[in-house]
């Protein structure tokens, strides 16, 4: 297992940019890997390798591990570490630039993310694969407490927003756990919990996904106004029109799109769809 002095050896220092925040503590890594409920014949796609602890864990309990991270800096040391493990492939690049499906090339069936995601793009990389991502499994990830708290909440409440309801149309999240900052190494201004999304893409009947994601948007693009002026400033459609497809599907007219729960944003985006035919 590394410490912090193998990778000081190195000439390593973290760099807040990029969010380093790591995980030397075993248990806790070790509760991470398990809350995945893998098994040994699992595929895995672990975002930001840091100073591989947490890969190291995966690489023991796993088929296979694939690792991106961003960081050249960390480069000699992982590859060093890394050098007798015949299931681990490293890449040194910004996961945002590299294109999805060329990431699950890589796997030969489903693959599961595990991960304690850098905190600054936590949200981009959960929309990249759950719209982009076609053999992606489940995504156990480390996140601020914050971001836990909106990818589980519940309509109608303050946390619930875009990405919530995304999650909820083909997806089920929940928090595993919280985690105390105290955990990592340096220590963040904000604690973090464990968060498991299992996909189930065929949750929902959904007629057209790129309508159905254009319509969560457009609910939540501005949050005061209803859910009837935030469609028609991103609908070609009339007033009435809107009208009568929320009647249609039981949503009042002065409704906002925080209280629609993701079954709801399903039923009305299959009848804009449906209309628009
Ligand atoms: N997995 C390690 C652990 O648990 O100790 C490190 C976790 S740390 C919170 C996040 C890691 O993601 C950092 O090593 C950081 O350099 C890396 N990272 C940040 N942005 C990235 C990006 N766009 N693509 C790949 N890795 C990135």
């Amino acid at each position: 297992m590394s410490t912090l002095n193998e990778l000081k050896g190195y000439n390593f220092n973290f760099n807040k940019k990029f969010g380093q925040n790591f995980i030397f503590d075993k248990n806790l890594l070790l509760s991470i890997v398990n809350s995945a409920n893998l098994t040994s014949d699992d595929e895995i796609l672990e975002i930001g390798t840091g100073a591989g602890t947490l890969t190291e864990v995966l690489a023991s309990t796993t088929k296979k591990v694939v690792s991106y991270e961003i960081d050249n800096n960390l480069r000699e040391y992982l590859t060093d570490k890394f050098a007798n493990f015949d299931n681990v492939t490293l890449h040194f690049q910004d996961v945002m630039s590299v294109e999805t499906k060329k990431i699950e090339q890589e796997f030969d069936k489903n693959y599961h993310m595990v991960a304690n995601l850098p905190y600054y793009i936590t949200t981009p990389i959960i929309f990249k694969f759950l719209e982009e991502a076609e053999k992606i499994s489940s995504l156990t990830i480390m996140v601020q407490k914050e971001v836990a708290d909106r990818l589980t909440a519940k309509e109608g409440t303050a946390d619930y927003g875009a990405i919530t309801a995304s999650i909820g149309t083909i997806a089920d999240a929940k928090t595993i756990k919280k985690i105390s900052r105290k955990m990592f190494t340096p220590s963040p201004n904000v604690d973090s919990a464990i968060v498991q999304i299992s996909i189930n893409r065929s949750k929902f009947n959904i007629a057209d996904i790129a309508t159905l994601r254009k319509v969560i948007k457009a609910a939540f693009a501005m949050r005061r106004k209803t859910l009837m002026n935030n469609l028609k400033s991103n609908f070609a459609m009339s007033s009435e029109e809107i009208s009568q497809l929320l009647q249609k599907v039981g949503i009042s007219a002065t409704e906002r799109g925080e209280n629609l729960s993701p079954a709801k944003f399903v039923e009305l985006a299959n009848e804009i769809y449906i209309s628009s035919k």
